[in-house]
């Protein structure tokens, strides 16, 4: 299977009632997700990733378009593209009255997972929650309620893993506990991962892949490295051991002076070379300590292309 995932022309319109307008979320999205890839899906508030998710997973119904999940088309197979997938939601919904256990166990019947086929203590060890297996789910703290969702998304050994915004509000040790697991199962098990996340950086770090949308479209999807490279521009910060006062740059570069006495030159990639910018330095008298260059970042991406007039 080369795609884990194939969404043609996917729209969704939310209907409205007496007091909210009806609202297209999806507009015609068309989307591929490479089996084995972790990929993200990045958007603003409101572009329509949730609903996209949470149409792959069976929970949204689309209004049209094509979607099919591990090979199966949703509308032909619902049963079996179910089963492919596994979803950690956004939102914390937990039935306070189930212990992890009872709640992972429950998971799997609905699922249709037999008995022998269970594998609840792994997961709870997996998740870091073999302890809490018989706690109240309302005495689990909120680090602890993420973990028992990626538990739950986890009882159907499914091949693909949906995490919606898996580390919004989280703190630091238990994002580096939830991408731990996401990148084992990666690696390990070979599952197919897709998450959505506020955090570009997080995003530039753990996604082979990235498909940005905005107001339910497609705005560009790519692999991580290939939309970093699309901006063009670099800069190079030189710390130089005197002040050089005013000094002349070949056009188009940025001079900016940074608080630590360094200099960062801004400049095009296609229109000036860094030995060029060097260059300019050094003619204004001054020897230089120290240089380094600053890549781009997809922060930078996500807003050029995010608000381009
Ligand atoms: P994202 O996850 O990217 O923030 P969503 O998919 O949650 O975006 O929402 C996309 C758009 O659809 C937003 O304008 C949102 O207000 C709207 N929307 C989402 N869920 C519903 C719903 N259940 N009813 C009506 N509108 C909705
Ligand atoms: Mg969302």
């Amino acid at each position: 299977m080369s795609n884990a995932i194939e969404i043609e022309g996917l729209r969704k319109v939310y209907a409205g009632d007496g007091r909210t307008p009806e609202k297209v979320a999806l507009k015609g999205l068309d989307l591929t997700i490479p089996t084995g890839s972790i990929f993200g899906l990045l958007g603003p508030n409101g572009a329509g990733k949730s609903t996209t998710i949470n149409i792959m997973a069976g929970l949204v119904r689309k209004t049209a378009g094509k979607v099919r999940i591990w090979g199966f088309d949703q509308d032909v197979n619902p049963r079996q593209s179910r089963a492919a997938i596994g979803v950690m939601p956004q939102e914390l919904n937990l039935d306070p009255f189930f212990t992890p256990e009872g709640a992972l166990e429950v998971q799997a019947g609905l699922y249709g997972v037999p008995k022998r086929d269970r594998r609840t203590a792994e997961i709870l060890d997996l998740v870091g929650l073999t302890d809490k297996a018989d706690a109240y789910a309302r005495t689990l703290s909120g680090g602890m309620r993420r973990r028992l969702l990626l538990a739950k998304a986890l009882v159907h050994h499914p091949q693909i893993l949906v995490l919606d915004e898996p580390t919004a509000g989280v703190d630091i040790e238990l994002r580096q506990m939830l991408w731990r697991n996401v990148r084992r199962l990666n690696q390990e098990r070979g599952m197919t991962i897709i998450l959505t996340t506020h955090y570009l950086e997080e995003a530039q770090e753990m996604c082979d892949e990235i498909a940005i949308i905005g107001e339910g479209e497609l705005i560009v999807r790519d692999r991580t490295e290939n939309l970093l490279n699309r901006l063009d521009g670099k800069t190079l910060v030189v710390m130089p051991d005197a002040d050089p006062g005013e000094f002349a740059v070949p056009q188009g570069v940025d001079v900016a002076r940074r608080p630590d006495g360094s200099i960062a030159l801004t400049y095009s990639k296609s229109k000036t070379s860094a030995s060029e910018v060097l260059a300019a330095v050094n003619a204004a008298g001054v020897g230089i300590d120290d240089v380094r260059t600053e890549e781009p970042d997809l922060e930078d991406v996500f807003v050029a292309l995010t608000h381009r007039d």
